[in-house]
């Protein structure tokens, strides 16, 4: 098995990964909350762990990966005030929240299937485990990390901070949040403004609520991924990941909340990729720099010079490792959509290079600097360096500039194969589908063109311009050159 290091932002160090059951692999990921249109912010950490989803499985692991969607108790504001986004939202389009949640975990779902992001392995809604919330709170609130105050229920950051270490992952202090957090309403329900809400009694507005011992209420936001991650990955698992911006306070609260339910630690890795920005800038609605997926997919935003699709979007995320930022503009996203079709060309010569006796270039080498690439922290900007070299050999040798042997050929397309279309999942979509629909797809359309050549041979123009002209109603545009006819979609 290859050995894999990655960074581990809990401890700060790039460390070899060795999960607690070899060959099991339990990874959870903070996935959407679905109130809005998926953005260039959802594909991000879809994107990363997609790819790590993939490279494990890829290096033998068997991986239960768990996406989940939060659809109630995400507050507008993370230090627990405000409206709840999802049903802010129900109430200015005048839907049931649960209406609001399905449109848009469909609208999501389908952006990521045409960024090819693989589907988690369980995908636990928050509304769906109230109860296992429920029993969370009240085992916190057993062990004596949690107080009830009129309804409501928080943790008690000072007195967990007393026996274990709380600002562990964000590397922050106590007196330092006791100094830097601001007052808000609801304040005087806290024992300490740090404190953060387990359980929230609901005003009598509040459509979203709950029985429960306290209240009629609904569950704080972190609470619901300490309880579905323990609930399927168990006590000790090995991968949580996120954005970023997660870190604090939320996954500084999971461990909080975890380590309070069963005195140990649960997450062995936290791994959390960089953050995205549009021209320098954070993406925010009230910025006007806010663009969603399918703004992109379609070119329908002001700062969009041209539409661009899915793949283009997500060998864009892949060119940069994921630990460091991401500028998008309409130049860098350009120059991703010449370089991935650079790349998918030179895929294509590959089959019509004639071998040669010796090779003048060295490809020996190739799929293992693929691999260590990998396995430094998942750096898939070094391996899309190396397709990019072989992409170059290849060129080479279509023009008869350089000379590969079969051996040769056969192992660069298995390394395309393998790293372009299975790893790092770009699909080449002016051909239709993955690389795997492709080859039988283009086995079909080569055998039309095969049958129509020989029907020109035989002077059968009837049979010819049949199938051309059925082909271009099918979307095909075919070229006829001197060295036979040439497709692509149209
Ligand atoms: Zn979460």
């Amino acid at each position: 098995m290859q050995k894999l290091y990655i960074y581990n932002t809990l401890t700060r160090e790039k460390t070899i990964f060795e999960p607690a059951h070899t060959p099991h692999v339990g990874m959870y990921v903070c996935g959407p909350t679905v109130y809005g249109d998926p953005h260039l912010g959802h594909a991000r950490p879809a994107i990363t762990f997609d790819l790590l989803f993939r490279y494990l499985n890829h290096i033998g692991y068997k991986v239960r990966y768990v996406r989940n969607i939060t659809d109630v108790g995400h507050l507008e504001n993370d230090a627990d005030e405000g409206e709840d986004k999802i049903a802010k939202k129900a109430r200015l389009d005048k839907l049931e929240p649960m209406e609001v949640v399905q449109y848009y975990t469909n609208r999501y779902h389908k952006a990521m299937d045409s960024l090819n992001v693989l589907p988690p392995s369980i995908e636990p809604r928050a509304s769906g485990h109230i109860i296992e919330q429920i029993e969370s709170i009240k085992q916190i609130l057993d062990n004596g990390y949690a107080y009830e105050s009129n309804g409501s229920v928080y943790f008690d950051v000072q007195k967990y901070n007393q026996d274990f270490d709380y600002g562990i992952l964000s590397h922050r202090n106590i007196e330092e949040m006791l100094n830097t957090t601001r007052d808000l309403d609801g304040q005087n329900e806290k024992r300490s403004k740090v404190d953060f809400a387990l359980w929230k009694k609901a005003s009598p507005e509040h459509i979203m609520r709950w029985p429960s011992p306290w209240s009629d209420g609904f569950p704080g936001w972190h609470i619901e991924c300490s309880t579905m991650s323990i609930k399927y990955l168990g006590q000790e698992f090995d991968i949580h990941g996120g954005g970023l911006d997660l870190m604090f306070p939320h996954h500084e609260c999971e461990i909080a909340q975890n380590t309070a339910i069963e005195k140990h630690r649960v997450v062995k890795y936290w791994m959390h990729n960089n953050m995205l920005t549009v021209g320098g800038q954070k993406m925010g609605k009230s910025l006007g720099n806010f663009i969603t997926l399918e703004e992109f997919f379609t070119g329908s935003h002001k700062l969009l010079t041209q539409a661009y699709t899915a793949m283009t979007i997500r060998f864009f995320i892949l060119q940069a490792h994921y630990r460091s930022t991401v500028d998008f503009s309409n130049e860098a996203l350009q120059a991703s959509e010449k370089g991935l079709s650079r790349l998918l060309d030179a895929y294509a010569k590959i089959d019509k290079i004639s071998p040669a006796a010796s090779s003048s270039a060295d490809i020996k080498g190739l799929r293992q600097k693929c691999y260590d690439a990998m396995n430094d922290d998942l750096n898939s900007a070094i391996v899309i360096s190396h397709l990019f070299e072989a992409a170059t050999t290849i060129n080479s040798a279509a023009d008869a500039k350089a000379t590969l042997t079969q051996d040769d050929i056969d192992e660069l397309k298995a390394v395309f194969d393998l790293f372009l279309f299975s790893i790092l999942g770009i699909q080449d979509q002016t051909k239709g589908g993955n690389s795997g629909n492709y080859e039988s797809f283009s086995k079909a359309i080569d055998l039309l063109l095969d049958i129509r050549a020989k029907a020109k041979a035989n002077k059968d123009w009837a049979t010819s311009d049949q199938i051309r002209d059925e082909l271009a109603k099918a979307g095909f545009e075919i070229k006829d050159g001197k060295d036979g006819s040439e497709w692509k979609l149209k």
